[in-house]
């Protein structure tokens, strides 16, 4: 079934619902929103981008394009990864930036009350007044919005969990225009379908949320941050292991190599020895309660073959390490001028992590690209960032086939694709080998929410008639 397209007719329409200074067909703005942070851009750019102001306005939007099925993607802060929110079928780009009210803060209840556009380091900065915080944290400037369609989660995640563990109530327009509510503001229930935790993941294709009730954290009273090097990065996985296995509960754990600890001397001067490296980081009510928890993961560090370990970071030293470890992605671009990035993201179950690292390693070399393994290590989560040229044919392809290989192992190992960047476009080929039959569930019940199939077409779902799925 062909797409359809926006008439005159329907961009007045369109105007009318937004206001002429909310819609734009001009070609900078229409570039703007058809990329992400990825590398794919899509053969046929969206022909019009609103920007509404309210859930009743996106209904309305809705209401013209369903009939008409003429695709609607929504965006956020488009710091996708893995082409998410690129529109690839024109049609409507529905920029949630007007939908930037942080509508209530209930301490006592823990919970906030935001709109979609909320930056989630805006709703930090608010909720950090009272002494809470919303723990997932990708480290881009993403909007509350984008990070539950992606079900984002980062340095955190292994202590607070990703942001599917955060989100109480949704409202959502669908794609026939009903706007519907989901969820209660209770931590708990059992009430009927889970609802709220199908739309989170469903990078933009399920619905469009306009407004989510969140859960929040308190700000940890005392924190201990450390670095611990090693003779390889096969080592330091190893002890990423050990300290799960043993059942500690760091704040984060993260995993950098030699190379990219080279990267981050260079681009900030921090001195750090260039070793395959652990940044760990425990929270907790007292001093002693912390150091408890350090002492032993010392040992298993050096049980594992440390050499160095370094407890004792004060708060200045400590956010510089994870400003540095933020800009990682940046640094690796900056060592490839004009080279284009691809990222894997796959993760497995904690006991197969030094596996799958050696794998990635191994794949890097054999294949003889430029990739660089770094990632959420408690979590299993490793990314690995490939350089190269999106033009070279020859080039591409081999970094196609390491990431398609360290898929596969990742799946094998009883993992998964994408621990956090989400689907999009990059891991649909990988979909149907992932889930098997429950792919077809998900395709009914798109087929059910959205039976025009006009929300963000092209994503999560594999197909043979799509660029990139056929291979
Ligand atoms: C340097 C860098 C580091 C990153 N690190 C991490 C990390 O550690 N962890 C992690 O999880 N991610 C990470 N990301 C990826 C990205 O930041 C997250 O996926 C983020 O959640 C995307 O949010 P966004 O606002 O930019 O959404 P967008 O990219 O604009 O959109 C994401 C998806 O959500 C949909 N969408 C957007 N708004 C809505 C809405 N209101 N309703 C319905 N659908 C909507 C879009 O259609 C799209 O499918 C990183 C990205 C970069 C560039």
């Amino acid at each position: 079934m062909e797409w359809g397209r926006c008439t005159d007719k329907e961009l007045r329409e369109l105007e009318a619902i937004v206001g002429a200074e909310n819609l734009s067909t001009g070609e900078s703005v229409i570039r703007l929103c058809s990329r992400d942070e990825s590398y794919y851009t899509p053969e046929n750019p969206p022909q019009v981008v609103v920007t509404p102001g309210s859930a009743e306005e996106i209904s309305a939007i809705l209401k013209i394009a369903n009939p008409e099925r003429i695709p609607v993607t929504a965006r956020g802060a488009g710091t996708s990864i893995e082409g998410n929110p690129v529109p690839l079928f024109g049609g409507i780009v529905v920029d949630m930036q007007r939908f930037d009210k942080i509508v209530e803060i209930r301490p006592a209840d823990f919970v906030a009350v935001v709109e979609a556009g909320v930056g989630y380091k805006d709703l930090n900065k608010a909720a950090g007044r009272h002494g809470l915080f919303f723990p997932p944290d990708p480290g881009a400037g993403a909007m509350i919005g984008g990070m539950i369609a992606n079900n984002a989660s980062g340095v955190r995640t292994i202590k607070y969990g990703a942001t599917k563990d955060y989100v109480l109530k949704l409202t959502v327009v669908l794609a026939d225009g009903e706007i519907l509510e989901t969820g209660s503001l209770a931590t708990k229930s059992s009430s009927g379908y889970d609802l709220t935790r199908l739309f989170v993941g469903s990078e933009g294709t399920l619905g469009l949320f306009t407004q989510a009730a969140l859960r929040l954290a308190g700000l940890p009273a005392h924190f201990s941050a450390a670095l611990a090097t090693f003779p390889t990065v096969e080592a330091a996985a190893e002890a990423v292991f050990e300290i799960m296995r043993w059942g500690f509960s760091p704040a984060a754990l993260e995993i950098l190599t030699a190379e990219l600890v080279a990267m981050l001397n260079r681009d900030r001067e921090l001195g750090l020895r260039e070793e395959p490296t652990l940044f760990v980081e425990f929270h907790g009510a007292s001093e002693v309660a912390l150091e408890e928890e350090l002492g032993p993961v010392q040992e298993l560090c050096q049980d594992a073959g440390a050499i160095s370990f370094q407890s004792g970071l004060g708060i200045g030293e400590r956010n510089e390490l994870w400003e540095a470890r933020y800009e990682v992605y940046e640094s690796i671009k900056r060592t490839h001028p004009g080279a284009d990035p691809f990222v894997a993201d796959v993760a497995v179950p904690i006991s197969r992590y030094p596996e799958i690292i050696e794998y990635a390693g191994k794949v890097i070399r054999d294949c003889g690209v430029a990739g660089y393994p770094f990632g959420h290590a408690g979590d299993g989560n490793v990314h690995i960032v490939f350089m190269g040229d999106a033009q070279d044919k020859d080039g591409w392809e081999k970094i196609q086939k390491a990431n398609q290989a360290i898929v596969t192992r990742a799946l094998e190992l009883e993992g998964t694709s994408t621990g956090e960047h989400g689907v999009g476009i990059g891991k649909r080929r990988f979909m149907e080998q992932e889930h098997g039959k429950s792919l077809e569930l998900m395709r009914q019940i798109k087929a059910l929410l959205d039976p025009q199939g006009i929300l963000n077409p092209g994503k999560i779902f594999p197909s043979s008639s799509l660029p990139l799925d056929s291979s």
